[in-house]
């Protein structure tokens, strides 16, 4: 990718004209960003940069940036991302999204993505609940979270753990950051989208309309993680892991799929690399 010469572009330069409507004091505003830090650090062309997105308060994001921006359907970020990677080599492909589009209707897409190993940037903002349509469990919320008068003795079920599945399904670069710490997701952003590869971030981004109490992130958060290439080892602390460990917690070696020829590839193509 050709990069202009340093310090060209400024965070500014990605963000578009339209302002952000989420509510004042959420957490993705910080996300964004740290995105637009990390492309400006990365001295990206605004132009050579993708952004896809599926449907919930976080995948507002390609909307307010300027690079090429794509708002998909619900859960179905992953497979357009995908695609477009596939299709065009030379684009530096971003993805966002939130838990409720990424782990429940696009919890399949997420594990074949981990799996596949498309050099892509998945940042997902997880609140632990559904924002956008005023507050109901989603697949990370606490099993005994009763916030929402559909649920409201809990869902009793165990929330789903992403960065164990995305270790299980085979990313390539795993990372956990909090928005209210926005230089080390800066760090992260950069990190994964230089890494050749499935690059999945976590980010604990509170919904402070519809979960006041994840203020309290601030004081639980702790750096805990170096990246680690070694899987048992990741695995071993994803077992101590608290839910607010953040750092890169994997970072490995697996060569990213890359298709011979633009015009060959296919989702056939990829899945018959993975044929036992
Ligand atoms: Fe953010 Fe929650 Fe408001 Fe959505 S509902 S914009 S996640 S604070």
């Amino acid at each position: 990718m050709d990069t202009l010469a340093s310090n060209e572009y400024v965070a500014q330069d990605y963000k578009s004209d339209l302002k952000p409507v989420w509510c004042p004091g959420c957490g993705d505003y910080s996300v964004i960003a740290s995105i637009t830090k990390a492309l400006a650090e990365l001295q990206l062309v605004p132009e050579e940069v993708a952004f896809v997105s599926g449907i919930g308060c976080s995948s507002r994001i390609p909307a307010y940036s300027s690079v090429y921006g794509f708002h998909g359907v619900h859960g179905r970020a992953l497979p357009i991302a995908t695609g477009l990677k596939m299709a065009r080599q030379d684009l530096t492909v971003l993805v966002a999204g939130g838990d409720g589009d990424g782990f429940s209707i696009g919890g399949n897409h997420f594990m074949h993505a981990c799996r596949r190993n498309v050099d892509l940037t998945y940042i997902v903002m997880d609140n632990s609940v559904y924002g956008m349509t005023k507050g109901q469990a989603s697949p990370t919320t606490e099993a005994d979270w009763g916030g929402s008068k559909l649920t409201p003795n809990g869902t009793g079920l165990l929330p789903f753990q992403p960065l164990e599945i995305a270790l299980s399904a085979g990313a390539s670069f795993i990372g956990r950051a909090f928005s209210g710490q926005p230089g080390e997701l800066t760090r992260q952003i950069c990190e994964g989208i230089h890494h050749k590869g499935f690059s999945f971030i976590h980010v604990l981004s509170p919904c402070v309309t519809y979960r006041p109490e994840q203020r309290a992130y601030k004081d639980r958060v702790h750096q805990e993680w170096q990246p680690t290439a070694d899987r048992t080892e990741a695995f071993r602390k994803l077992l101590d892991d608290d839910g607010f460990s953040t750092g890169i917690l994997y970072k490995g070696t697996k060569p990213a799929f890359v298709p011979e020829t633009a015009e060959r590839a296919s989702f056939a193509e990829i899945e018959a690399q993975f044929a036992v």
